[in-house]
């Protein structure tokens, strides 16, 4: 039941405290195709499971929480959840309670809400530089999806960036000489950037972070391309948790810089000006949450990068990550970085949650055990 009584005022959405749910690049290009759709440019065999795991577990919050504007269902308040959910998530729960004592047994459970979702959207110009459109060989050939460019192929002319390419005009910070520091200047006493001596500059410096070469994706998430919508079964969700808590879903766009590749939501893989830096006012605003559900595609990627940039900022509250496993696969090929991924979270005091039905199981297990924690300062 939603709270659409007329109100004379609104007031902002609860930023402060509850289950944020971050779904990562969730966009129909990762997915396979169904309902007649054809597969995403860049589609994960196993995204569209996720996307259905990701959708029911919005859909499973709206039989129980409130709409409207109450404050009183996060994490530290004793209501439970009522029977719907409960009868919802029996199985699961049967699978997965700890032995031990389930938080059920210590005495309490959070309420099964979603205070906030944070949908980030991967969003790339045709010519980008991760992009074969951008580069040419001396023939005029474009590199084929998935070819690496190293540093030095572009210094002896294998790869160069196509020499057609105009920039936006007026964009002063597109490159920020103060941000993108080089010993030779970039742009000429005219204003003309020196696109050749950047590409070569700036596969260095990737390559010289260790994460990643420069990899040329299948074009993919192009704005105003179908492929750049949010996979449709999670809009539907999302459409229908908005309508029943009166809430924006909060969509954070990514990449759009054509110069600089974007894995994370919160920076650019080389930050070449303010719009590419690291966006503190989006971690500041995340951190408030109690608890962050972590999803999305692609795990070896988008997924891994956020979580990390996350996690690595926010220490002493890494027990607020959840990384719901089965909501997010990696590229084929990738597997492993997925799996160092969530070995990586793990480390840091994450909780990896295989299963999402338990998700909000595992958040009573955390809230719990800090609460004893509170209780016996003197004990570790
Ligand atoms: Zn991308």
């Amino acid at each position: 039941m939603t709270n659409t009584a007329p109100a004379t005022s609104i007031k902002a959405n609860q930023t402060h405290g509850g289950i944020t749910l971050l779904i990562v690049d969730g966009q129909i290009d990762f997915h396979p195709g169904r309902g007649g759709r054809p597969d995403g440019s860049l589609a994960i065999p196993d995204a569209d499971k996720d996307a259905t795991r990701i959708a029911n577990l919005i859909k499973s919050t709206l039989s129980n929480s409130k709409g409207g504007d109450d404050d009183d269902d996060g994490p530290d308040d004793d209501d439970g959840p009522d029977d719907a959910t409960k009868s919802e998530n029996t199985s699961a729960k049967d699978k997965n309670l700890n032995p031990g004592g389930s938080s059920k047994s210590a005495g309490r459970q959070i309420s099964r809400r979603i205070n906030r979702i944070v949908a980030t959207m991967d969003s790339h110009h045709k010519l980008d530089i991760a992009h074969g459109s951008f580069w040419v060989d001396k023939d005029d050939n474009h590199p084929a999806p998935f070819t690496i460019i190293e540093s030095k192929e572009i210094q002896d002319g294998k790869w160069m960036p196509r020499g057609d390419l105009k920039l936006p005009p007026g964009d002063e910070n597109f490159v920020d000489p103060k941000i993108f520091i080089t010993d030779e200047p970039l742009y000429d006493e005219d204003g003309t950037f020196n696109l050749l001596q950047y590409a070569i500059e700036y596969t260095k410096r990737l390559e010289e972070g260790g994460k990643f070469k420069l990899c040329i994706w299948p074009e993919h998430c192009l704005m105003g391309t179908i492929g750049h919508c949010i996979e449709p079964e999670i809009q539907e969700a999302l459409n229908q948790w908005s309508d029943h808590n009166g809430s924006l879903v909060e969509y954070v766009l990514k990449g759009q810089s054509i110069l600089t590749e974007m894995y994370s939501a919160l920076k650019a893989e080389v930050e070449l000006s303010e719009s590419t830096k690291f966006n503190t006012n989006l971690l500041q605003s995340l951190r408030q949450s109690d608890y962050i559900l972590i999803c999305g595609e692609a795990l070896s990627h988008c997924v891994n990068h956020t979580a990390r940039d996350m996690i690595d900022n926010m220490k002493g509250e890494e027990h607020k990550f959840i990384v719901l496993q089965d909501c997010a696969s990696s590229v084929p090929g990738f597997d492993a970085a997925g799996q160092e991924f969530l070995t990586y979270m793990e480390e840091k005091g994450a909780t990896i949650c295989p299963d999402f039905n338990t998700a909000f199981d595992e958040i009573d297990k955390i809230d719990v055990s800090k609460k004893r924690r509170k209780l016996s300062p003197c004990c570790t």
